[in-house]
């Protein structure tokens, strides 16, 4: 999984002062920081072109230099990187100074206390991110790549093609929540994004993470379009986000982030509009908040606003597990395909959230023998197959899988090499990418994960003969159960349980069987046979509606 320590390099020839701040920084949890101590402006400047410092802490008098010229000649090497300047308590002046010249804030030393350091920092960051890199993203680019490539083979209508490049509307908004101490108030930036607006309102689940920024919510909503599309859902794509760690907030915190969120995306959603969901970081109790807020605007409920919600406000049965059991019912009929019997076969699941467990549950009842799965906190192995329910409880007790028993620890990227039948990335992005590919040692490959498959490594997989079951397809299970939570909700018409298993084993199996015949008949591989499905369906659309005006 990815590391989301941050590098801050502190240029600091005080020693106890260093050592301070390193402290500080270091007791910090969320965000976590790695810090690198250099006590000259040489080494701090040969350090900034290695690459990878996130921030700077820069003292400006230092052996090797003094005062403004100290930060004028690190600033010429620190490019996009935040610069923070370390001031004495008679040098405000000269601080203040090096902030009009680009320094993104300072700190008086002998006043530094952990949570200011630690804002100061992650705000500058933020801010840094903001400006700079919005739309920088791998993420992005790898949805674009996928598309260019899908779009050339299927000779698309070069208008329509640059059409999809971008989403059709986006929505950045930066608001403030306040936190539980009552005295300290957040500012964090947030994101809706509306990637196809033509067959029907959009639809896409909302992320919080540190990560987010609008190329990745651009990216993930082009995924929803294409997921709709070969589903055959009225939908257009859609996502949304927040750059904020939800574990380092308290479920009070989390609510008012919730609430205020929605408040600030409330032009653009609607039950005709636009259908947020559940994505990593948010869950039921989230989309309850925002259905609560919508609806307080409205002066009645509206359930349909959102899906993925509580049973009881009127949400599907089935839809939290509906990502993982479509990815069950479609290996299923992957491993018909390829001639493998799923008794007693081998499966690997990386990532224990909402889509792995239920994966991994799903599998077990299909005869499936789990031998892996893992975590943030890593992964457990045990060759003769993991009792499940030991590790949900586990899980439940302990809040990771780490420590649990029957098994030997692994870390993520061990895990993806293990032997198996079926192996299902069901965690973060990249994940399979050219390093590793050459050693991924499945028969069929199930993406629960959105993007964790790089461009480079769909090359090796498809020469190794790994057979694919694309992102767009194996967790299109979520949307679909979406979509019957949608109908159910317009139409005040409630199926059971079994209904919705059932239509979601139709649907699921006929995307596959689409997705397969186009990918055997185009010969090409069951990624871009499942993009041109999605792709084709929205040019089609968007052809039939004509141009305005
Ligand atoms: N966030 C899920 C996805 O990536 C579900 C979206 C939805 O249900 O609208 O597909």
């Amino acid at each position: 999984m990815t590391d989301d320590r941050l590098t801050v390099l502190v240029v600091e020839d005080n020693p106890v002062q260093a050592r301070l701040i390193q402290g500080l920084l270091e007791r910090s949890a969320a965000p976590s920081f790695q810090v690198e101590l250099t006590d000259t402006l040489a080494q701090g400047i040969r350090r900034m072109e290695e690459g990878g410092v996130d921030a700077v802490l820069l003292d400006l008098m230092l052996p090797d230099s003094e005062e403004l010229e100290t930060f004028s000649r690190f600033h010429a090497h620190a490019d996009e990187t935040p610069v923070v300047i370390l001031s004495g308590l008679d040098d405000m002046a000269l601080a203040a100074r090096a902030v009009e010249g680009g320094a993104q804030d300072y700190l008086v030393k002998d006043r530094i206390e952990g949570p200011a350091l630690v804002r100061s920092l992650r705000y500058a960051i933020d801010r840094a991110r903001a400006r700079s890199a919005e739309w920088h993203s791998p993420m992005l680019r790898l949805a674009q790549q996928q598309f260019l490539k899908a779009a050339q083979l299927m000779g698309l209508d070069d208008n329509i093609r640059q059409r999809l490049l971008f989403p059709e509307r986006t929505l950045l908004v930066s608001f403030p929540f306040r936190r539980d101490d009552r005295a300290e108030v957040e500012t964090v930036f947030g994101y809706r994004v509306q990637h196809v607006l033509t067959m029907g309102p959009t639809k896409g689940g909302i992320r919080y993470h540190p990560g987010v920024n609008l190329g990745e919510v651009s990216a993930l909503a082009m995924w929803m379009t294409w997921k709709c599309g070969l589903m055959h859902l009225p939908f257009g794509g859609a996502k949304g986000g927040v750059r904020v760690d939800p574990t380092a907030l308290s479920r009070s915190e989390l609510q008012r982030l919730t609430r205020r969120y929605t408040s600030e995306i409330f032009p653009i959603i609607g039950p005709e509009r636009d259908i947020p969901a559940p994505d990593m970081g948010t869950n039921e109790q989230v989309m309850a908040w925002l259905m609560d807020t919508y609806s307080q605007q409205h002066g009645h409920a509206v359930p349909t606003v959102v899906t993925g919600k509580p049973v009881v406000l009127g949400g599907s049965l089935g839809r939290k597990e509906a990502t993982g059991r479509g990815l069950v019912y479609l290996v299923e009929e992957a491993a018909r395909t390829v001639g493998l019997d799923l008794e007693g076969a081998t499966a690997v699941v990386q990532g224990f959230g909402n889509v792995g467990s239920h994966a991994a549950r799903f599998l077990a009842e299909d005869g499936v023998k789990v031998v892996a799965v893992s975590d943030v906190s890593g992964g457990i192995h045990n060759d003769r197959g993991l009792d499940l329910e030991a590790v949900e409880a586990h899980v439940r007790e302990n809040r990771v899988l780490q420590g649990f028993p029957e098994a030997d620890p692994i870390t993520n990227r061990e895990l993806l090499e293990l032997p198996c039948d079926v192996l299902a990335p069901c965690a973060l992005q990249s994940q399979i990418t050219a390093e590793n590919a050459s050693r991924i040692r499945c028969r069929i490959l199930a993406e629960g994960a959105n993007g964790p498959t790089t461009l480079e490594a769909d090359d090796i997989l498809t020469e190794e003969g790994v057979f694919v079951l694309p992102d767009i397809l194996a967790n299109a299970g979520g949307v679909t159960v979406s979509y019957f939570e949608w109908v159910q909700g317009t139409q005040n018409y409630m199926w059971t349980l079994e209904q919705i298993n059932e239509r979601l084993r139709q649907a699921v199996a006929a995307a596959f069987r689409r997705v397969h015949a186009r990918s055997e008949r185009e010969e090409v591989d069951m990624r871009t046979a499942a993009l041109m499905e999605g792709a084709a369906r929205v040019s089609e659309a968007k052809l039939s509606r004509g141009l305005f005006p």
